[in-house]
């Protein structure tokens, strides 16, 4: 069994993004710009900003947040990123999820322009990646690719099951998996929470070769729902309480790793596996969007 460890390929990914931006800057370039916007004061979306700032400051980016109450009206917030849209320095614009309930998620994103949507879930970017043509990925499951293309994963022609179909993990990886392009061309079947409702989502996984786990549901697969030798990828984060640590909570993915790590080939630990990638691609997301605004035509690092 080998362990996908995410935290030393998204460091490797960092030093060659932290060696571009010196390099951009020693030659006369302007700082990648990053903006973080965050609403309320959520403790797990605040711990995500704050990595997002410390990961930004590692690799030599400028990092701005701009925090607004809970209370903001959808309109605000929606002048303030077009705002953000036409400032010249600001390369890329992020939103952390969720937001308050009286606020839109689609209006919201869909206001931020393209070219600096760094979290690829504006629709022109999300066609443009269903239509395998250039775009700006949504970080999670880029990360995830990321890992498979790293470790040398085959993926042509296997069966990969994706458990979760939100259209920020599931849905995306579903289709990057699927599509004709290298770390692409696998069998890829969806399944949700419908799935499980019908009793058939032990079917599906025990069939998968690559099987790819969103759901948000602590120990949702269980040893005998994977077959020996498979990739298990664990894109859950949960709190869950554990009074013997000093924050009172520890974080556990969607899958029984002690019982199902023994039977893969390929697993990823929680935390440590999916979530630092996460943050390596929203960095090398933001470097592109950079590099394609201020036209370089030097090849990207990574
Ligand atoms: P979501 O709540 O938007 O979607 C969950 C999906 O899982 C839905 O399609 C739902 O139908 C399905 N589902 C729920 N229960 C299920 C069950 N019992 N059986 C089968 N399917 C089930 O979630 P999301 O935003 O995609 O996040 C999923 C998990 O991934 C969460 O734990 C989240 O914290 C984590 N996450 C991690 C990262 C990272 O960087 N590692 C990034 C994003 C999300």
């Amino acid at each position: 069994m080998t362990i996908l460890d995410g935290k030393t390929v998204s460091t490797e990914i960092k030093d060659k993004l932290k060696a571009e931006v010196d390099l951009l800057i020693a030659s006369g370039g302007r700082t990648p710009h990053l903006v973080a916007v965050l609403i309320g004061n959520n403790p797990a979306s605040e711990t995500y900003v704050a990595s997002k700032v410390k990961a930004c400051e590692r690799v030599g980016f400028k990092s701005t947040e701009y925090r607004f109450k809970s209370d903001v009206t959808e309109s605000f917030l929606i002048n303030q990123v077009r705002m953000l849209n036409e400032q010249p320095d600001v390369d890329g614009i992020l939103v952390q999820m969720p937001l308050p309930d009286h606020i839109s998620a689609d209006k919201v994103l869909e206001t931020i322009v393209p070219a600096k949507d760094v979290d690829g879930f504006h629709p022109v970017n999300v066609g443009r990646m269903s239509k395998n043509l250039e775009a700006i990925l949504p970080a999670t499951p880029a990360g995830i690719m990321e890992l498979i293309r790293w470790y040398k994963i085959p993926t042509e022609g296997r069966h990969a099951v994706v458990v979760g179909k939100s259209n920020i993990v599931g849905m995306p990886v579903s289709i990057l998996l699927s599509r004709d392009a290298p770390g692409g061309r696998a069998t890829v079947t969806m399944t949700d929470i419908y799935t499980s409702k019908a009793g058939k989502l032990k079917e599906f996984t025990l069939s998968a070769d690559i099987l790819v786990v969103a759901a948000g549901v602590p120990n949702l697969i269980k040893a005998d729902m994977v077959r020996e030798g498979a990739t298990v990828i664990d894109v859950g984060i949960s709190r869950i309480e554990d009074p013997s640590r000093s924050k009172g909570y520890k974080i556990v993915g969607d899958v029984d790793y002690d019982a199902v790590s023994p039977k893969c080939e390929f697993i990823t630990p929680v935390p440590g596996g999916v979530g630092p990638m996460t943050i390596a691609i929203l960095l090398r997301n933001t470097l592109q969007t950079y590099r394609e605004r201020n036209q370089l035509t030097t090849p990207a690092s990574i």
